[in-house]
This record gives C-alpha cells, structure tokens and sequence, in this order.
C-alpha cells in the first residue's frame, strides 16, 4: 500500500499531534496549492466528523479531503520544506474524537435500551445530534439513557479499532451494516457496541466524560436529540443551572417548589387574561355604541386592547351599520378596515397594497399589518380631505 496511498497516521495513533512527512505531491488548483505526503495525521472529514486544521511547515492548512485515495491538504503558501512538520489543532481534535466516540456510545445506548436505531448523526463544533427511529423521545427516557451512557463511560471500557475482511465482520453484532468494500475498519466499545468506520475515537471510554442532551425535535417524521459531549456538557449543565438560580430568585422562593409555582403562575396568568378578554368583549360593545353615535364621516381609531378579536369584532359591527372605519391595534400593529363604500374601498386599499402592506379580506371587511405607525397619518391625510 505504501507510495501508492499516503499513510493514514491517524487510523493507528490517533493520539499523535505532530509528525514530520515528506513530500509526494504537489499541484496548482483552484484556491491553493495541494499537497500530498507520504503520511499524514490530518483527518480529511468524514463519517460524521469535521477534517482537521493546523499547519504543515508552519503554514496554515486551509482544507483537507481525500481524493482517489490519497489526502490532500490545501496550502495558501507553498512549503519551502521536503520534510516537513505536520501540527494539528490538538484541543479540536480531541474534543471531536470524544464527541465522535461519546455518539457511537449513546447510539448504542438509545438502541439496546428502547430499540432505537441511529439513522444519521452529524457533530458540529459545540454538539452532536442523532436522527433516531422513533417519532418521539420522552424525557424520562433521556434521563435513563444518559444514566446508561454514563456508568459505560465510568467503568473506562476499552474502545479498540481494527480491520477485518468485509465477510468475517459480517459475524459481528454490527449496529450498522454498511457496503464498504472488502476491507472494514470495525470500531469496537467492549461491551457496548461494534461499529463500522473511519473516524478518529478515543481509546477508553472515561475519556468522553459526560453525554448531556438538551433538546429534541422531529426529523422527517423521527426524533432528533441534541446533545453535548465533556467539557462543552458540562457548560451546558452549568448554563441549566444559572437559569435555574435566576428564576429561583426572580420568584423569591425555594427551588424544590419553583415548577409548582410556575405552575400557578400559568394558571394564573389563564384566569386573568379570561377575565380580561370579558372586559374588553363588553369595552368593545360600548366602543362601538359610541363610534356609530359620532357624525358622518370616516371613522379613524387607534385602540389598545389585549385581545385583538375585539377590534375584529368592532370593524365587523361597523361594516353592519356600513359605517367606513379604521380601527387600528396599537399593540400589534393590526388595521382592521370596514368599507362598505366601493369607492373609498379603492382608494384605502390601492394605498395600502402600494405600501407593500400585508393582509387581505373581502366584501368590505379587512385586515393589513401597519408595523410603522407613521403610515397611519398619511392614511389619515388620504381620507380627511374627502370627509
Ligand atoms: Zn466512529
């Protein structure tokens, strides 16, 4: 294989944060110089997992990839070395590689515990994320599978890589069975799980620290949770709790009985707003009483009520009187139009549709969105004139 294929330094000792290598390739392209060596610790990307970065002869390395099996590093400056010295960004890398392990771990965990199997995963900077077979992922069954994931990272099991021919890894409890030639790079947690891939893994499970989940949401019809992996959980978690201590404060109480308080609050805050919705049902009514009771002529009123079925229903109650009004929400921004005159229908909505205002209606009811109020007074210069 070697002098063929550059050697993949990183496949055995992924732990290796610098080398020297030697030169075995190098061409113009687009973007940079490309260059390929007789072995290389750069991961080019894959399985999930970001290529890495750092320099080669202290240049930086702007990208890496693999092309018909070999790994080329894309260089702004060319190299003035032969031999040169290979550094990566260590703390990224490693970070990766436990956060790649620490998914392999919680796939295997999520699928022995509730027989959800990973169908994608994808590690960003910060999280990971997995694409589960299961339309729903309650949080009590977050809470086991990090407790499950948890102990298997406490009690350091071994995570071993190693090659095997495509038929023989057949044989194994692969979680994933994926066509990938006829040699495979089986990525086995003792215990745990056997996987097929390329990546770059710790090599015990203790390295990977802490799984936090913190959110889920749907994915083509299945979950997706969300997680952070060592350091980054553990600022998740510390984060949580800030949040925590904050609402403990706010409400002035102890924090065993903040989610019964806020429990009420909510209950609370439903009654309120009924009783509210009440009194303006019956404001609206005398509203309307008194803006009919007023001289010919288009009415213009700008409101501050909650609910804004209300003015819906006041502009309704004036177009059944075909009174022309403007009834406008100063709390959302809402106009609610009646214009039972064909005429001045025109007119209002020719302005209003010319201003790019969004909304519509029919029969001489609508509704726009007026998010700038100062439209309101050249509404109100449009329709004085003809008054
Ligand atoms: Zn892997």
């Amino acid at each position: 294989m070697k002098g063929r294929v550059s050697e993949r330094v990183y496949y055995e000792e992924p732990y290796l944060r610098s080398i020297t290598a030697r030169v075995v390739e190098r061409r113009e392209a687009e973007g940079g110089l490309l260059y390929a060596f007789d072995r290389t610790i750069f991961y080019p990307g894959g399985g999930g997992q970001f290529p890495d970065k750092g320099t080669v002869g202290g240049k930086e390395v702007l990208e890496v990839f693999e092309e018909n099996g070999r790994v080329y590093h894309r260089l702004a400056e060319p190299l003035d070395c032969e031999e040169c010295l290979m550094e990566i960004d260590w703390e990224r890398r490693y970070l990766f590689m436990k956060m790649h392990t620490g998914q392999h771990l919680f796939s295997a965990v999520l699928e022995r515990l509730f027989g959800w199997k990973t169908l994608s995963a994808s590690i960003q900077e910060e999280h990971v994320s997995v694409e589960v077979s299961t339309p729903k992922v309650p949080w009590e069954k977050v809470a086991l599978a990090e407790l499950e994931a948890f102990k298997a990272i406490q009690e350091n099991r071994p995570v071993k890589t190693y090659w095997l021919a495509a038929e023989e890894a057949k044989r194994l409890p692969l979680r994933k069975l994926v066509d990938v030639g006829e040699r495979v790079r089986v990525v086995e947690i003792e215990g745990w799980d056997y996987s097929l891939c390329k990546g770059t893994h710790v090599k015990q499970t203790s390295e990977i620290g802490l799984i936090a989940v913190y959110g889920t949401d749907k994915v083509r019809g299945n979950a997706r949770l969300y997680f952070r992996v060592s350091a980054p959980a553990l600022s998740y978690l510390q984060e949580a709790r800030a949040k925590v201590k904050e609402l403990v404060s706010s409400f002035g109480m102890e924090e065993e009985r903040l989610s019964d308080r806020v429990s009420q609050v909510v209950a609370e805050k439903r009654r309120l707003s009924k009783k509210l919705q009440r009194l303006e049902k019956s404001l609206a009514e005398e509203k309307i009483r008194e803006l009919l009771a007023r001289e010919e002529g288009v009415i213009l009123e700008e409101l501050d009520f909650e609910d804004e079925r209300a003015l819906k229903h006041m502009a309704n109650a004036l177009l059944r009187e075909k009174r022309a009004g403007l009834l406008y929400s100063s709390r959302t921004g809402k106009l609610f139009l009646s214009l039972p005159e064909p005429e001045l229908e025109e007119k209002v909505l020719g302005f209003l549709r010319e201003l790019g205002a969004r909304g519509g209606g029919r029969d001489g009811f609508y509704q726009f969105s007026l998010e700038d109020k100062a439209l309101l007074q050249r509404l109100r210069a449009i329709l004085e004139p003809s008054q």
